[in-house]
Order: C-alpha cells, then structure tokens, then sequence
C-alpha cells in the first residue's frame, strides 16, 4: 500500500513563502529555505556514496532520486521567485541561489562516485521504466564528461558555471529591460481597439504610453493605422536587452563551444542533439532542409499576394517590411475571408476562457479539477486547484495569469514538485500574462490568446498526469527535450473546433454563443500564412542552430541574424532589428529550437487521430491520456510515439496543414 501523501499544502517546509503572510518571502527566508533543500540533497549523495554492500536499484538509484528530486524542486521554486516575485531584491537573491543549485546539479553530473554505484546496479530484473532511467542517466553521465581526469572536469565545472550565470543574466536582462513608447497625439492610436483605447488613457502630459508588453506589443503591431507607431513599437521590441545581451551571447556560444570541445564534439550542437530524438545536428539540418523545400513556394505566393493587395489600399506601396507584416495580414484576412479578428475577442473575455480551458481539458482527460480555498501561493492573485483521477488526488496547480510589475513577460508552464507515485504529488503552474479584467474592462483576449493558453495547459497536464512514476527524474515532462512541445501543441489544434468553442465563449455582452460561422471564416483566415509561419520558425531555428555549430570566435550575431532572416523571409528587413537579443530561447532550448517545429509535425500527426466530429468524445482521448501523457519520461519519446500512432511518425499531416491555406482561399474566392 502506497505511503500517505504528505499534504504539501499546509507544510512549511514545501514552499520558500510564508502561508500566513499572503506568500511574502525576504532574502533571508529564501536563502534559509534553499539550504535547508541542499543540504537534503547532500545527504542523499552522502547516503548513496557510504552504503556497503551490493548496489541495488533500492538502495542506490533510490537515494540518486531522493537527491535528484530535492534538486529538481528547489530549482523549479527557486527558478519561480526569480520569474514573479514581485520586489527585486528577492529576485536577485533568487538568481544568486539559482546559480548555486545549477552547482550543485553540475557537481552531481561530474561525480565519479555517484556514476561507478549506478553503474554497478544490476538492473537486469527492473521494470523497463527503471532500466530506461538507469540507462539514460548513465548517458547523460557520459555526455556530462564524468570519466575525464580531474582537471578537466574541474574545467567543465567553471565552464558550466559561466554558462549558468551568463543565461541567467541573459534572462534577468529580458525580464527587466521592458520599454515604452510615447504617442503624443491620441490619432496614433486609429485603429486599436476601443478597449484598448479605453484602458490606455493619456497621463498629465498629455501623452499616452504604451510598453513593450505583450497585451500592448501585439495590439499595436496587428491593428495600428499608423506605420510609424508600428514601426517605433517593433524597433523598440526587438531592441530589448540590446545591447547589454549581444556580448552575454557571444560569451555563452564561447563557454558552450568550449564545453563540446573538450567532451569530443565538433561543436554544441552535436553535442545538445546527441540524448535526443533528434540525436545530431546532421539529421537536424536534413529536417530543415525537407520543410524549406516544402514551404517556399507557400510562403511567396502569400507575400505576393498580400503586397498586391496592399498596393491597391496604399499605391506607390512597392514592399511590406517587417513591422507591417501582422497589419497587413491582418487586413488581409479581414477582406478575402470576410473575417476581423476583433469580432471574435467579445467571446473571450478573461472570466470565461479560464473556466472554459479548465472544463475541455477536463472533459478531454477525464479528471476534475476543484479550487483551493485560501490556498497557500506567492501571491494573492494567483489561484490554486487540486487534479482527480476519480477518487485519486492527482495533483495541484496554480494560475499566475497576467501582468504585474517586476514578473516576467512571457507565457509558460512552469513544474514544481516532481510527482513520486506513494510519496509526493505533482505541482506545477502556469505564468502568463493575459489581459486582466478589472474596472469594468473584461479583459478581452484574441483568439490566439486562447490558444496560447491551451497550449501551456498542455505542459501542465503533461507535468501532472505524467507525474506519477517511482522516480522523480522520469516524473512529468522529463521526456527528452525535443518531445516536450508535443503535448501542448496538440491542444492548440483543439480550439478550432466550431462546437468545442460555443461550449464557453458566450458574447460578454449578450451571453451568446460564438456563431459557429463566424468560427469557419476565423479558421479559413487562420490557415492563411501558415507557409509564412514555418518560415519564421525556421528562421529562428536556424539561428539557434547556426550560432552554436559556427566558430563563435568569429561569429557576427548581427550579420548572421539578418542573412538568415533575408533568406527565409519575404519581409523587408528593417534595420536596426536586434530581436535576437531578447531570444530567450538561445539560453534555455540553445541549438534546439528546432524541437517547435519537430514537435509540430508529430502533434498534427497525433491530432488527425481524433475524429473531427467528436473530438472530446472519442475513445482516441484516453488512448492519448494514456500511452502519451501518463507515461512521462519513463520510455524514449520515439516509443511514445509508436505506441499512440502504431508506427513511426510521418510529415504527411503537417503538409496538408500547410496547403489547406490555399485550398481555404480557393474556397473563398469561389
Ligand atoms: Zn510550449
């Protein structure tokens, strides 16, 4: 029989925030907090180390767990305070600590004495769950350099210790480097929304300001008449962290390449791919090179088609540059599929997509979710929610959903707690920054913005309903790193459907349903520039892979980023464009950027599995629950996908997702 589940909630040890103080930490609690942690972790390698006896899977995988999951925690947590905490100092001190645990994970990696006692495991009689650990961690020891000679490991371990402080610094940069931009004159605005006029009003000056946050970024650059605001908005956007990050860049590409040398590697991005799916940069590019081919006809038929369309609206117009990229689709769509993308936002105020994302998700994996009164969190407008199975508690999350001073800026699911079957629930939670409904605005999303949120719901679920292993490092999203966007971009798919929307997106006016007609035309419009899309992730992947396979010590991040941009993308360059700089994506995925769009051509494979007719009732959902969420990292992801679909996966659906925009137009102009 399992052992209780200690109940986390009410424990203060669980968290670094003070439950009786509306989630308050200092630095010194925090900093107590994370010792406390460490030291837990020390003592399970100190336990794994001094046993006598023969090596077995209970006496020592067990303990390497127990201190693989003290880190795994203490770093999600620690990582958490560094992401929203609202007063800086904490977050400083959070970023001090951060580095600290990524040392000790380091010195975990480079400890002969941890390696030779898993090695000697005799795992013949294991379960293949724990044979995979076992095996993967093994590699994982190997490609971290742990059968170097002393010195050299004592380099890798600086090396990766620049490395951490140089991404972290990288991150607090982006986090922190938000700008404004100032409009003198309220006709600037023509064209944005009348929410959105409405919540930006001009100060005692008379000028109106906007930041470079997404809820103002993405408005701006969609809707806004004004060419020149669009492209103060873009330059001002994509000019963050600059240039502070391009040497920060250029350090960390040094740090990586040197690392890949010393570990046998041409260079990091053979050495990022070799424990994943992908397993090499080679296969990489030749994956690359298949969607270049089979998006560039696509992608310049829509830009032709989109400048002449243009060109009627605006004569002497003789080319469409970057800033004006989501304006002009935007128009686009608006007139070839009789579609505006405003129409839609009234059915999705904030209050009713978060319940409506709560109840597909529910009623797609068959659990319930129940809201924690007072619940234990770090800060006051974050709610918190219990997972069933049935009658099994499962697991709990948390929703941090909008903007607030000092949190970062971005959208992501974040773990908490690795799950251990019999020993400790799941957590996770999502940071987002959605527009908050609040003195009287509703908060109206766009339709991508629901999407959005789906798609991180996906990695909580993943976290949650895979997190019910025996060991923490197979629990939840432990999948190799270029299958974690499956799940989540799976869902994104769900959220088209005509039905599945008119369940919660009721008018917040009227309290009626979204017409499934106006759903079909958002779809036909949807699919166009899809060709457009692929290219910019390629661009971007490229860039992620190009910056770690070139020599860094000649390396020109601004001429490489806009080369690979002139090479993919039909849009003028505008100058001045540093976004890489913000491309907090270098830091955490490095070369692997690739697993967006790798993950892509999977999901869609895995979507086509459920019937578009009942796409929330059909047996394929539990059949995904099961052989896709709930095995977590405990099988290779290539088994995963073997299991779900009966063979490997093909690229078939992902090209005819790309051609429907062509079909859809046919269909229109018909
Ligand atoms: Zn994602």
């Amino acid at each position: 029989m399992p052992a209780p589940v200690s109940d986390s909630a009410t424990s203060a040890l669980v968290y670094p925030w003070n439950p009786s103080a509306t989630g308050s930490v200092d630095s010194a609690a925090l900093e107590a907090w994370v010792e406390e942690r460490l030291l837990r972790h020390r003592q399970a390698i100190e336990r794994l180390v001094s046993t006598s006896g023969p090596r077995t899977i209970e006496s020592t995988l067990r303990a390497y767990d127990d201190a693989v999951a003290e880190l795994a925690t203490v770093g999600s947590l620690t990582g958490l305070m560094h992401s929203v905490y609202a007063e800086k100092p904490v977050r400083d001190t959070a970023q001090e600590l951060l580095q600290k645990i990524s040392q000790a994970g380091v010195e975990l990696s480079l400890n002969q004495d941890v390696y030779q006692a898993l090695y000697q495991i005799d795992a013949s009689a294991a379960d293949p769950a724990t044979k995979h650990y076992l095996a993967r961690t093994l590699l994982q020891y190997r490609l971290a350099g742990v059968d170097k000679d002393d010195a050299t490991r004592a380099r890798i371990r600086e090396l990766q210790d620049q490395a951490t402080l140089t991404a972290l610094s990288f991150g607090r940069n982006v986090q922190e480097g938000g700008k404004t931009v100032t409009v003198g004159d309220k006709a600037e605005l023509d064209g944005l929304p009348p929410d959105f006029l409405e919540a930006h009003q001009p100060g005692e000056d008379g000028k109106i300001t906007l930041t470079t946050d997404f809820p103002d970024y993405l408005p701006v650059l969609t809707f806004a008449r004004s060419s020149s605001l669009r492209r103060q908005m873009f330059l001002a956007y994509n000019t963050r962290a600059y240039p502070a990050n391009r040497q920060l860049l250029l350090d960390l590409l040094r740090t990586r390449q040197e690392i890949a040398g010393i570990l046998g590697f041409a260079h990091w991005a053979d050495l990022a791919t070799a424990d994943q799916m992908m397993e090499s940069a080679a296969n990489m590019q030749a994956f690359l090179d298949d969607l270049d081919h089979a998006s560039k006809g696509g992608a310049e038929k829509e830009y032709a088609m989109i400048l002449e369309f243009a060109r009627e609206r605006q004569p002497g117009l003789t080319q469409i540059d970057a800033a004006s990229r989501g304006y002009w689709l935007e128009l686009y769509r608006r007139s070839a599929f009789d579609f505006d993308s405003q129409s839609v936002r009234p059915y999705f105020p904030y209050a009713r997509v978060e319940p409506g994302v709560l109840a597909t998700a529910e009623k797609l994996f068959q659990v319930s979710f129940r809201r924690i009164q007072n619940p234990d969190v770090w800060h006051p407008s974050v709610s918190a929610w219990e997972v069933w199975d049935g009658t099994e508690l499962a697991g709990r999350f948390y929703l941090d959903m909008h903007p607030r001073e000092g949190k970062d800026k971005w959208f992501s699911a974040h773990p908490l707690i690795p799950g251990i079957r019999g020993r400790q629930l799941p957590e996770a939670a999502l940071i987002c920054n959605f527009p908050e409904p609040k003195d009287g605005n509703p908060g109206l999303l766009q339709h991508s913005d629901v999407v959005t949120f789906f798609h991180e719901f996906g990695h909580l679920m993943h976290a949650l309903l895979g997190g019910r292993q025996a060991w923490a490092g197979i629990s939840g999203i432990a999948t190799e790193g270029d299958f974690v966007e499956v799940p989540s971009q799976m869902l994104e798919e769900f959220f088209r459907d005509p039905r599945l929307l008119a369940s919660f997106a009721l008018h917040y006016e009227t309290n009626e349903p979204i017409p499934a007609e106006l759903v079909l035309r958002m779809n036909r419009a949807g699919a166009f520039g899809r060709a457009d899309w692929v290219r910019s992730q390629l661009f971007y992947t490229t860039y992620a892979l190009e910056t770690h396979r070139l020599d860094p010590a000649t390396l020109d991040p601004d001429a490489l980023f806009r080369s690979l941009y002139e090479r993919f993308l039909p849009y003028t360059w505008v100058d001045g464009n540093r976004m890489y700089a913000s491309f907090t994506h270098l830091t955490g995925y490095s070369s692997n950027y690739y697993t967006y769009l790798y993950d892509k051509v999977i999901a869609l494979d895995f979507f086509a599995q459920f019937p578009g007719h009942a796409l929330l009732d059909s047996p394929a959902a539990m059949r995904y629950r099961k052989t896709v969420l709930e095995p977590g990292g405990s099988m290779p992801g290539k088994e995963i996908v073997q299991r779900f679909l009966g063979r490997s996966q093909s690229s078939d659906a992902f090209t005819q997702w790309m051609s429907e925009e062509f079909q859809q137009m046919s269909a229109a102009y018909a």
